[in-house]
């Protein structure tokens, strides 16, 4: 396999030293590591990958679109401004956005989208994630990608947590619960809860090294590519019409 060379914005935290470790086993060559601070530079590379902050998302943009350099986002928490320019960047170079980048977590996210197709409206979902102290946003991007995933095929509002006197629930409603401590790497579980029954998906991260392959894995899949937006489940070859 040729190596691809890689500009990598994160490079100093958790998730960039993490792939800083594992990219020589995978073909990939990190010759341009940023971090807070630096100027973002996409000359001279194959792919520029962020693993940093939404905030880096109109700047990572920018310097993918002037170079021409397909980008590999796994950043999450984006505001809806943030999105839209990711989207925006998305007609001119090739761009895999993923709020999670593990091979499980994709087949969880088929799996949550066949359950909600198959069991009916009787059945109310509730997703549950779990991440570690450090996690700065919430819900986590996975969990959002599970809520819209479950959204698209039977609508229904996001209902982030609960307090106080609620009222019954509002059976399509999709409640999303995000729970904090100690070192966990990325918990989730989807909950789909009926009459006498109950099904739970879940799926639980042990180690980050899994998100470092997928994102490496997916800048070897993404060069000369035509311009789009393109998920891991994209890389993966899982069909599917909704996006993740
Ligand atoms: P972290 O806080 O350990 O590291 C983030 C790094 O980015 C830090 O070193 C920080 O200084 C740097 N940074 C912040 N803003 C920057 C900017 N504007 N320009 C350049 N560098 C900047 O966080 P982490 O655990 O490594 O996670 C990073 C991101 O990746 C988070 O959004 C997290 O939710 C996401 N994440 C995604 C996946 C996935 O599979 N998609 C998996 C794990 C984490």
């Amino acid at each position: 396999m040729n190596k691809v060379r890689v500009a990598l914005v994160g490079a100093a935290g958790r998730m960039g030293k993490t792939l800083m470790a594992l990219a020589p086993a995978e073909d990939v060559q990190i010759i341009a590591p940023f971090d807070s601070g630096d100027t973002i530079k996409a000359e001279n590379v194959d792919v520029l990958i962020d693993f940093s902050s939404p905030e880096a998302a109109e700047a990572v943009c920018a310097e993918a679109t002037k170079h021409n350099t397909p980008l590999v986002i796994g950043t999450t928490g984006h505001s809806a401004e943030q999105r839209y320019a990711i989207q925006l960047a998305s007609g001119k170079i090739p761009i895999v956005l993923a709020s999670n980048f593990s091979v499980g977590v994709n087949v969880l996210f088929s799996l949550t989208e066949q359950a909600a197709e198959i069991l009916g409206e009787n059945f109310h979902c509730e997703i549950l994630e779990m991440h570690h102290e450090m996690k700065k946003d919430a819900p986590s991007g996975t969990a959002r990608t599970l809520a819209e995933i479950v959204q698209k095929i039977r609508g229904g509002e996001l209902r982030h947590g609960r307090k106080g006197i609620l009222g019954e629930r509002d059976k399509f409603e999709i409640g999303i619960h995000s729970v904090r401590g100690g070192d966990v790497v990325g918990d989730h579980t989807v909950i789909f809860a009926g009459k006498g029954e109950r099904l739970e998906l879940t799926h639980r991260a042990t180690s980050r090294d899994t998100f470092a392959r997928g994102a490496l894995q997916a800048a070897h899949w993404i060069m000369g590519k035509t311009p789009r937006l393109y998920t891991m489940r994209d890389v993966l070859g899982q069909t599917t019409t909704l996006h993740a």
